[in-house]
C-alpha cells in the first residue's frame, strides 16, 4: 500500500479548492503527473520548501513553468503584457483560496 505523504495530503488539500482545476487557467487536472504546487507568492529563499500557512495553487505544467518565480500579481501584469490585454482572470479569481493548514507533520515523523 503507498504511504500518504506530506505531499500528498498538501496537492488533496489545494486542489480541492479549484474544484480539480488549474488555479490560472482553469484546465481540468485528471492525474497526477498533469500539474505541480504552485507557490502563490514564492520565497527568495532558493531552498526554501515549506509549504504551512502559505497560498499553495495547483497550476498545470504550462501555467506553472510560465508562471516561474512570480508572484500573482506579477504574473497577471506579465500576461497582461503578452496579450495586450488590460486585464487578466485567473480561475482561482472564482475560487476561495485558504493557506495551508500547519496541522499537517511537515515530515514523516509524526
Ligand atoms: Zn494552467
Amino acid at each position: 500500500m503507498k504511504k500518504i505523504t506530506y505531499h500528498d495530503k498538501v496537492r488533496d488539500y489545494v486542489i480541492k479548492q479549484t474544484h480539480g482545476r488549474c488555479g490560472y487557467c482553469g484546465k481540468t487536472l485528471q492525474n497526477n503527473s498533469e500539474w505541480h504546487l504552485d507557490h502563490a507568492n514564492p520565497r527568495p529563499r532558493p531552498k526554501y520548501n515549506g509549504m504551512a500557512n502559505e497560498l499553495i495553487i495547483p497550476a498545470c505544467v504550462r501555467c506553472n513553468i510560465q508562471k516561474g518565480h512570480r508572484n500573482i500579481e506579477q504574473y497577471r501584469e506579465y500576461l497582461k503584457g503578452k496579450r495586450n490585454v488590460d486585464s487578466i482572470t485567473f480561475y482561482l479569481d472564482l475560487c476561495t483560496l485558504f493557506p495551508v493548514p500547519d496541522i499537517f507533520p511537515s515530515r514523516n515523523n509524526g
